[in-house]
């Protein structure tokens, strides 16, 4: 133990020495020669570690597919938050049975949220008729299941200035509508009496083609990884008709099998990370101290980059990769140079090999990298 404590000192001395020197004879010849700008921006200092799978449009409408998809979730250990339409639900015994149930179920954390009343654009309506809407709903949702919801999904994830004042009159506490990622933009985690947690869209695609069989799991996750790195949570949105099998022009209340395995793959990728599924509700009760995710195949290259396997330029590639991702958040952007394999200092390598073989965290590999960007050292 006392040995290893040692190398580690040493390790991180030679570490600091490195950028010393290296800084001492670089700065003044890279200020120069480029003209660069850095954008600073400071990292998350706590996250969730979570992500929330959102349900939405549950209606008493093909009652079978959404039991289906509750039961994925209900077999999965997966907590669920169900976006319910207030006047569009309770009148099919089957699926408020099987909802009863399942709220009772101690081993299931099902929540319950408000979806509107009649799947109205909240954006058209003013504050006192989003006020009496989202109470009507909340009434109903306590007749029939005793449950007064405190999570509102807004209907076409709309909103406008009057939406929070409703909220708050109504006691609720979340809301979730989405958002393509805003790099302006922060979420607080903690110290507010309401809680907006959005749903991330990929940035390209506008939203009302967004369907779930559009991706695989794969892709999904990386979606909500940039979620995750950004804002430090991420909700994934889900609606009965993903997994509805559609035939002859149609859909039928059966289920279509292939998305309910992708839904099934994206559950187990995402605690395979290491993110604990949770409901809305819950994901300001899991805070700890912000780390982000970096995907395998990120790893893998910058691994074969150590082993000189792979050139400078696509350890450059996977840094951008990582900005994308929000990992990396600093940048700076020369304006006449186009890379800089060369600037890549050599001791820099151990300091990857070292975050690889688990020897320093990703926050010291991060900030290792900060470190390069600020001090211009390396440019990406
Ligand atoms: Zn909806």
């Amino acid at each position: 133990m006392n040995k290893i404590i040692f190398v580690g000192i040493v390790v991180i001395g030679i570490f600091i020495l490195s950028i010393g020197q290296y800084n001492a004879y670089s700065s003044s010849a890279s200020k120069t020669e480029f003209q660069v700008t850095v954008a600073y921006e400071n990292h998350l200092s706590e996250s969730c570690h979570c992500v929330a799978f959102r349900f939405d449009d549950i209606s008493d409408y093909k009652n079978e597919v959404k039991i289906e998809v509750i039961n994925t979730f209900y077999k999965k250990h997966a907590p669920l938050t169900l976006g319910i339409v207030g006047d569009r639900f309770g009148e099919n015994e089957k699926l408020l049975n099987y909802i009863k149930g399942k709220i009772h179920d101690e081993s299931f954390d099902l929540e319950i949220a408000n979806h509107g009343w009649e799947h109205e654009d909240f954006s058209t309506l003013d504050k006192v008729q989003q006020t009496q809407l989202i109470k009507k709903t909340n009434d109903k949702v306590y007749d029939i299941l005793g449950i007064r919801p405190t999570v509102f999904i807004p209907p076409h994830n709309r909103i406008n200035d009057g939406t929070r004042l409703s909220l708050q009159e109504n006691g609720m506490t979340h809301f979730s509508p989405s958002l393509r990622v805003d790099s302006t933009k922060q979420y607080p985690l903690s110290n507010t009496n309401l809680y907006q947690f959005p749903a991330y869209v990929t940035p390209k695609e506008p939203e009302s083609e967004l369907k779930w069989g559009s991706y695989t799991h794969e892709k999904r996750f990386s979606f909500l990884k940039k979620s995750f790195n950004k804002f430090g949570f991420a909700v994934v949105v889900v609606h009965p008709l993903d997994f509805t099998l559609f035939k002859d022009e149609k859909y039928l209340d059966e289920p279509n099998l292939g998305q309910f395995h992708e839904l099934e793959a994206l559950i187990d990728i995402v605690k395979a990370n290491g993110l604990e599924i949770v409901p809305i509700g819950k994901i300001n009760s899991k805070i700890s101290p912000a780390e982000p995710i970096i995907e395998e195949k990120s790893k893998k290259i910058m691994r074969e980059w150590v082993e000189e396997t792979r050139t400078d330029s696509d350890f450059i590639d996977t840094l951008n990769f990582l900005r994308e991702d929000f990992v990396i958040l600093n940048i700076n952007v020369p304006n006449n140079v186009k890379n800089s394999q060369e600037n890549i200092p050599t001791w820099f390598k151990n300091n990857v090999s070292w975050w690889l073989e688990k020897k320093t965290s990703t926050n010291d590999f991060v900030n290792s990298i900060d470190f390069l960007l600020k001090n211009e050292i390396l440019i990406i």
